[in-house]
């Protein structure tokens, strides 16, 4: 009979990181969403060869104190949730206190952070959930974190990546998705030392679509606003004559967060029924606002997949609302050409 061990710390943490941290856009997307609860408005990332040799994510946050440096990078520790009963109402992106220890079990990163209250900052090295260095640091207030080495102890992971150019085209899609959504925050997008995107934080959506497609496609883009018994909706879709082969350019955020949702999709593509050709899609991004205790953030590691219990009113809200922009510009007579 097999006998039964409690594996030890370091085993159970490269266990859960294969949940959180599939591939370096999975990286990318739980520092940037670690920047944003942290209050930052400029983001910077920078990543070589894909993400594959290097990721590199500089905020202006709130930081990090020295006493609890060393706690971000234990499994279950998180500033942003205290009990049970909090899991209701989540305001954060962040909350299951696992992303940080998990990439620090699966490569090296380095971390230097300062707090406002504090002139001087503290860096941590951890490789493989070994700490390699830490101390006292000059740095600007907020929080810097380089990860290399990425899958260094988990070969079977780093088989299954795929090239650079196709797991950098990842993380270009992501950070074009976060920045549509938060508009007021700066973002600025490196790729082997070139620069591939920046957003202007202006607040303004449009400025933002503005620089991830350009101005004519933005100027493409129909604005759809509306609520309904306190769920609210905002964004911009495309006009009919702009369409995709995939719905890798529909962007829905429900509450701040990124989400795939087929009923909200289906939801967008009933209003454009009879519009766009089958097999085509539109270009939107949807932001979507309801209170936090209608939603289930907690199904899946990677919170992409909520749980809406309101589902049937938002799927209306979004056919009614966008359905509404799409026949307003059917009014508008097409330009004829002089004969
Ligand atoms: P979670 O985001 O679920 O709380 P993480 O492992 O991602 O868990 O981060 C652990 C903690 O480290 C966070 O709760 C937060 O207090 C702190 N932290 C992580 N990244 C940053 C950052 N960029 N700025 C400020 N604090 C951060
Ligand atoms: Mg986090």
């Amino acid at each position: 009979m097999p006998r039964i061990f409690l594996l030890n710390e370091s085993t159970a943490c490269r266990i859960a990181a294969g949940e959180v941290i599939e591939r370096p856009v999975s990286i990318v997307k739980e520092l940037v969403e670690n920047s944003l609860d942290a209050g930052a408005d400029r983001i910077n990332i920078a990543i070589t060869a894909g993400g594959i040799e290097a990721i590199e994510v500089v905020d202006n946050g709130c930081g990090i104190s020295q006493e609890d440096t060393p706690l971000a990078f234990q499994r279950h520790a998180t500033s942003k949730i205290k009990s049970a009963a909090d899991l209701d109402d989540i305001k954060t992106l962040g909350f299951r206190g696992e992303a940080l220890p998990s990439i620090a079990a699966v490569a090296r990163l380095s971390i230097k952070t300062r707090v406002p209250e504090k002139n001087e900052g503290y860096q941590m090295v951890i490789k493989g959930g070994q700490v390699q260095q830490k101390g006292p640091t000059g740095c600007p207030v907020g929080t810097m974190i380089s990860v290399q080495d990425i899958f260094f102890n988990t070969p079977a992971r780093r088989k299954h990546l795929k090239s650079k150019s196709t797991e950098g085209g990842l993380i270009t899609d992501l950070v074009y998705k976060l920045a549509l959504t938060r508009p007021q925050a700066k973002f600025a997008f490196k790729h082997n030392g070139r620069e591939i995107f920046r957003s202007p934080g202006s607040g303004k959506m449009m400025d933002v679509l503005a620089s991830v497609y350009d101005v004519r496609t933005a100027n493409m883009m129909l604005a759809v606003n509306g609520h309904e018994d306190g769920v609210k909706l905002e964004g911009f879709i495309s006009k009919p004559e702009i369409s995709r082969s995939t719905r890798q350019q529909i962007t829905v955020a429900v509450n701040g967060r990124i989400v795939r949702n087929a009923a909200v999709n289906m939801a967008l593509e009933e209003a454009y029924r009879g519009k766009l050709t089958v097999g085509r899609y539109p270009v939107a991004v949807l932001l979507i606002w309801l209170p936090p205790d209608k939603i289930d953030v907690n199904v899946h590691p990677a919170k992409m997949e909520i749980k809406m219990e309101n589902e049937e009113q938002i799927k209306s809200l979004v056919t009614t609302v966008t359905g509404r922009a799409l026949r307003k510009t059917d009014l508008i007579p097409r330009q004829t050409k002089l004969p």
